[in-house]
């Protein structure tokens, strides 16, 4: 017996013992445990949990418990090699079959699943249509499916694969194997769906709060949107891994390269890039402490680094859905992270735009711009952000004290005169001269400003013309994505002007007022203790924050060697734990979160003596 084991409370359920043995943890957290009791007992179970949740539990614990092999489908084959490595480390026997692999290799994994000596096989979808691997499936003992990243079943979301429909079958090939289905999306519509397309009427559903309270939600205004950022991770950012979302390779690369540039190593990534890149940038974002990678959207699914401190982006996402996984993609660790958003006017203008210019029938437009109006009441708003974010998912939440609205309240304004002002100036342009224009016009006209394209255009002439002086020009850029936001205004055609829309009149003709919020000076940073301190050593004691780094050097060390990312070998809320409690014996050692039988063996002497330190 090892000396966790003593640790043990002999008349805890099995999944409880394999939780404590293996992975090192207390206790089951939220619905973990009932979920898994329905799983080993053979029933299906659809989960809806968000990113950090803790779903990988929900699966592999069944298929620890249960006999046979678990079998998880995944559709992120570039991620497999990773999640069998993690299972190594706990000593948890591990394989998958992908493309990626060579027929020996794949003959090794097909030889050992026959034996019956793995736990969990994970399998890419598209390898269920290779008749094959149904036959090596059949011939070897199957514990449970786990479908994961269930979503990708969903025909309306943006991660659709249409191998994920045959997954259908799978009920019906075997029915007696129990299934489980995961994702991390959260609507009420691609719930519904995933249980009818993958047919799990009798499952049972569990859904727990999508609230990631670690998190802080911040969004800004944008002016200059890479100084901006700059500053962000250089005051309350230094040295941490995080993820930059920008919507074109061009600003991808440009960012990566003004990051670098000003001594943040960042690293690009989008579909332009070759493969080899693309996955070697992945892999060093995975393997070593404090890289920043630069992406567009197609960066991030499924990848499971804990510590993840920042997730910014430049440019507007164009769902609340997309903002909410991106921005979940940070802390889930359940250390404090960032998630933030710098947004303005060209953001709402160029995204109409596209909506207006995107191939598609009127109904895909429509739901386009439905998405879009969603996530600009989420911008505009001058409520608690994770209320209105958790409302979205049909879920409620109290105001949180951790987002910018909660901890520096914009005021609200009345600006109907201003409103009124700009829409009458795009109305006069319209039908007294038949012209139209951008915000950038219209607001020289009402600052009065004798620009030349004014004097090109005799717009000194017009009667709105320095009816305006009593807000600035970026006070009225505000009101014109204000505007945009609320739909008074609208943008046409390729260049960005504005016209009116059927509301317009309403406001026009004084039968409704507009409120609109005014951005406070500084957000966020009021609330924070640490400076540039980094986000991982924070709120460490200061005997235990050297002692921390010490030991991520260590850790740093022991992956390196392994060729492993480094929270395979211990997580950061592990080794902070550690270094606060500082354990002396390989028992006091086996008590800490995080240390289960496996790791203890493999690295608990080396960990001792990196403790001890010189
Ligand atoms: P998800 O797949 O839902 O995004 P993971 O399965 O990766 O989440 O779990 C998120 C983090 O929480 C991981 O670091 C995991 O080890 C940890 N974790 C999960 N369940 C527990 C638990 N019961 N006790 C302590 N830590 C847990
Ligand atoms: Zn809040």
């Amino acid at each position: 017996m090892t000396e966790t084991a003593t640790v043990l409370d002999e008349s805890a359920g099995e999944a409880l013992q394999v939780l404590r043995r293996v992975f090192g943890y207390d206790a089951f957290r939220g619905q973990q445990a009932d979920i898994i009791d329905t799983v080993v007992a053979g029933g299906d179970a659809l989960v809806l949990m968000p990113t950090g949740g803790g779903k990988s539990l929900c699966y592999q614990i069944p298929a620890l418990v249960r006999s046979g092999v678990g079998v998880v489908i995944s559709p992120l084959i570039a991620l497999m090699q990773d999640q069998v490595d993690a299972l190594t480390a706990l000593g948890v026997r591990a394989g998958f079959l992908n493309s990626t692999q060579d027929f020996e290799q794949r003959r090794e994994v097909e030889q050992a699943f026959l034996a019956g000596e793995l736990d969990l096989l994970y399998l890419a979808p598209e390898r269920l249509r290779v008749e094959a691997t149904v036959r090596l499936l059949d011939q070897g003992k199957i514990a449970l499916f786990a479908i994961d990243e269930a979503h990708c079943v969903s025909q309306w979301g943006h991660d659709f694969r249409p191998d994920y429909l045959m997954l259908s079958e799978l009920h019906e090939r075997w029915p007696d194997v129990p299934r489980i289905a995961l994702t991390a999306t959260a609507t009420e519509a691609t719930h519904q769906e995933i249980a009818t397309r993958l047919k799990l009427a009798d499952a049972k559903h569990f859904v727990a709060s999508f609230d990631r309270p670690n998190i802080q939600y911040r969004i800004v205004s944008k002016d200059s949107p890479q100084r901006q950022l700059l500053d962000l991770l250089r005051t309350e950012h230094a040295g941490d891994a995080g993820i930059v979302y920008c919507l074109s390779r061009n600003s991808v690369e440009k960012t990566a390269e003004f990051l670098t540039k000003n001594g943040i190593e960042a690293l690009p990534y989008h579909a332009g890039l070759d493969n080899r890149t693309r996955a070697a940038n992945q892999a060093r974002f995975l393997r070593e402490d404090g890289l920043v990678v630069v992406a567009t959207i197609a960066f991030g699914m499924g990848i499971d680094k804990p510590d993840v401190r920042f997730v910014a982006h430049l440019d507007l996402p164009k769902s609340v859905e997309g903002y909410y996984q991106e921005t979940g993609r940070a802390g889930r660790d359940g250390l404090p992270s960032t998630a933030w958003l710098a947004y303005g006017l060209q953001d709402v203008v160029q995204q109409r735009k596209m909506i207006d210019t995107s191939e598609g029938d009127l109904s895909h437009r429509r739901r386009l711009s439905a998405h879009l109006d969603a996530m600009l009441a989420l911008c505009e708003t001058v409520q608690c952000r994770r209320s209105q974010l958790l409302a979205y998912f049909g879920q409620h939440g109290d105001p949180c004290a951790n987002c910018d609205t909660c901890l520096t309240p914009p005021e609200s304004w009345d600006g109907t005169i201003p409103a009124q002002k700009l829409l009458s100036t795009v109305y006069r342009l319209q039908h007294e001269r038949g012209q139209k224009f951008g915000a950038g016009q219209l607001i020289d006209i009402l600052l009065g400003k004798e620009t030349e394209k004014v004097k090109q255009f005799r717009h000194e002439q017009l009667t709105v013309f320095g009816i305006g002086t009593e807000l600035t020009d970026s006070e009225w850029r505000g009101v014109v994505r204000q505007l945009l936001a609320q739909r008074l205004l609208t943008v046409e055609g390729d260049y960005g002007t504005l016209v009116l829309t059927e509301e317009s009149g309403e406001v026009l003709s004084r039968r409704r007022e507009v409120m609109m919020r005014r951005e406070p000076e500084r957000v966020g940073r009021s609330s924070r203790s640490s400076g540039s301190k980094k986000k991982a050593a924070a709120d460490l004691s200061p005997e235990a924050a050297p002692v921390f780094e010490r030991l991520r050097t260590w850790r740093a060390g022991v992956a390196k060697e392994q060729g492993v990312p480094a929270y395979v070998i211990f997580h950061d809320a592990t080794l902070r734990q550690i270094a606060t409690d500082l354990p002396s014996t390989l028992a006091e050692l086996g008590k800490i979160s995080g240390v289960g039988e496996n790791k203890l063996a493999k690295y608990g002497e080396s960990l001792l003596e990196a403790l001890v330190g010189e």
